[in-house]
């Protein structure tokens, strides 16, 4: 679109809103006499909170986005009928007191709980850990996090793997202790952090805030968030920003189509996209933004989705653990038979390992979780009778799946990303928020803040 249609757009915008206006005041929209032309550069949850919190407070709004959706790390893949699944983001993790729950609340969505209380944990040979395995990994778990919490009173940072490095040096790389620390590392840490071992932070890696309450899912797929927050909104799909031209007003931003022109913009790229420079801002983002960009990690959780035609593993519960051999292989699976009452088992692998099985084909991603089910549950248990399978740190539009704090950085420089650029480019998304980063919370209100900080020019 060029400039001019995109006047044009601004125009059809404001009959639509003046429309909005008349229609829907009793819904919260505010007209305003100060209304700003503001270009939103991301549909994913920040960029939509963001756009429609301005939109409903009377100002001219336009959302940017590269993909030909919405949803961003929200994605819903409506290919099996039965059972929407979601790509990126599933859970609202701590449901209680989070404001997405609010959003839930507002449109009905069904939710289903899955809980931890409901987990089995195998051995390397497949069986379920006997009494005597539970009582050690509980130990190890505990010497685990005990070296951790005393590694936080340090001043000096390292790597949460140089601080277990002498604690699991003890045990023979081939004995079981040693293997149960691994499984204890890749399932509790790296498939919630998403960065290696070798690079969290042991002082910040844990440094968000959680809210309380067993994680809930959408019986419908994330998605009914991200489009409850579209409603109303102008939304450009298919614009690929490459430049974002901010030294005079109004800001440009140079997509491969064409250019929009705004008095203020937000943006929203993933930290992965902003670490790969994909887009220019002429001129450049100040040097304290640019490090925390850099110091920064963006971390790597796949999932793998395998649809069956029965279920052959025990049917009530939700979790299913695997201490593998090798570090990280297949730790984590969740069963969908007690949230959804389907055939359904989706296996994770996260970090170093989720990074490099996305070179893998299809047909090797499945053949090595079949290996980890058969030796679970025996070798005559059905193939899959179909699968889906995510390539987080391969979309040139996400560069990994969600944030974290490696050796180096500190929670503050989230604040540095934060930070607007004069009072032009302002920024979200989940990396940039201190508080609840990783999250589809943390994006959310990170949106909330960027509008805010508009509102209040
Ligand atoms: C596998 C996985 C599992 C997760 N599980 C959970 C979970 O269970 N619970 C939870 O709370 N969180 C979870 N998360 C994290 C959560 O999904 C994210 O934190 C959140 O969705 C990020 O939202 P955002 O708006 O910050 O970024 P995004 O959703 O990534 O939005 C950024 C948007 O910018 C667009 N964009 C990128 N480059 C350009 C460009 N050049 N031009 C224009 N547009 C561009 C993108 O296409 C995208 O739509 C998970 C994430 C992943 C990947």
């Amino acid at each position: 679109m060029h400039r001019r249609n995109f006047l044009k757009i601004f125009g059809l915008t404001l009959l639509v809103s003046v429309n909005s206006a008349c229609g829907e005041e009793s819904q919260g929209y505010i007209a305003t006499s100060n209304k700003k032309r503001i270009v939103v550069i991301g549909a994913g949850l920040s960029g939509l909170a963001a756009a429609q919190e301005l939109y409903r407070r009377g100002h001219e709004v336009i959302v940017v986005e590269a993909r030909e959706r919405i949803g961003g790390r929200i994605w819903t893949s409506t290919q099996w009928a039965d059972m929407p699944l979601d790509f990126g983001a599933t859970w609202i993790h701590g449901p209680q007191g989070n404001p997405l729950t609010d959003l839930a609340e507002q449109i009905n969505a069904k939710r289903l709980t899955t809980s931890y209380d409901r987990t089995v944990t195998y051995n390397t040979s497949g069986n379920p850990l006997s009494e005597a395995e539970e009582v050690r990994m509980e130990d190890l778990r505990t010497q685990v996090f005990r070296a951790l919490q005393k590694a936080q009173d340090e001043d000096d940072d390292a790597s949460i793997w140089q601080v277990i490095e002498p604690f699991i040096n003890q045990f023979d790389e081939s004995s079981e202790s040693y293997r149960f620390i691994n499984f204890i590392l890749s399932g509790a840490i790296e498939q919630e952090y998403s960065g290696s071992v070798e690079n969290l932070s042991a002082l910040w890696y844990d440094s968000a805030q959680e809210f309380d309450g067993d994680d809930v899912l959408f019986a419908q797929g994330f998605k009914v968030i991200p489009e409850l927050l579209a409603q109303g909104l102008q939304i450009e799909l298919g614009q690929v920003v490459e430049e974002i031209q901010w030294h005079r007003s109004p800001v440009r931003v140079i997509t491969q189509k064409t250019e929009f022109i705004a008095d203020h913009v937000v943006v929203t790229l993933p930290l992965g996209v902003l670490q790969a420079k994909s887009v220019r801002f002429s001129p450049e983002l100040p040097r304290s933004k640019q490090d925390a960009i850099a110091k920064l990690g963006m971390g790597v959780l796949n999932k793998c989705y395998l649809r069956f035609p029965d279920v052959f593993w025990s049917a009530d519960v939700d979790w299913l653990e695997y201490v593998s051999a090798r570090h990280g292989e297949w730790t984590e699976w969740v069963s969908f038979k007690q949230a959804a009452n389907l055939p359904v088992l989706l296996g994770f692998n996260a970090a170093d390992r989720g990074r490099a099985i996305e070179a893998w084909s299809d047909e090797q991603v499945v053949a090595s979780a079949m290996q980890t089910l058969r030796t679970i549950h025996g070798v005559s248990i059905p193939e899959p009778v179909d699968y889906q399978i995510t390539r987080w740190a391969s979309d040139p539009f996400s560069l990994g799946s969600y944030s974290y704090n490696p050796v180096g950085a500190v929670p503050k420089m989230r604040q540095e990303l934060a930070t607007s650029l004069e009072k032009s480019v302002f920024f979200a998304g989940e990396a940039s928020n201190e508080d609840y980063f990783g999250t589809a919370h943390g994006a959310y209100l990170s949106g909330l803040r960027a509008a805010q900080e508009i509102l209040e020019i």
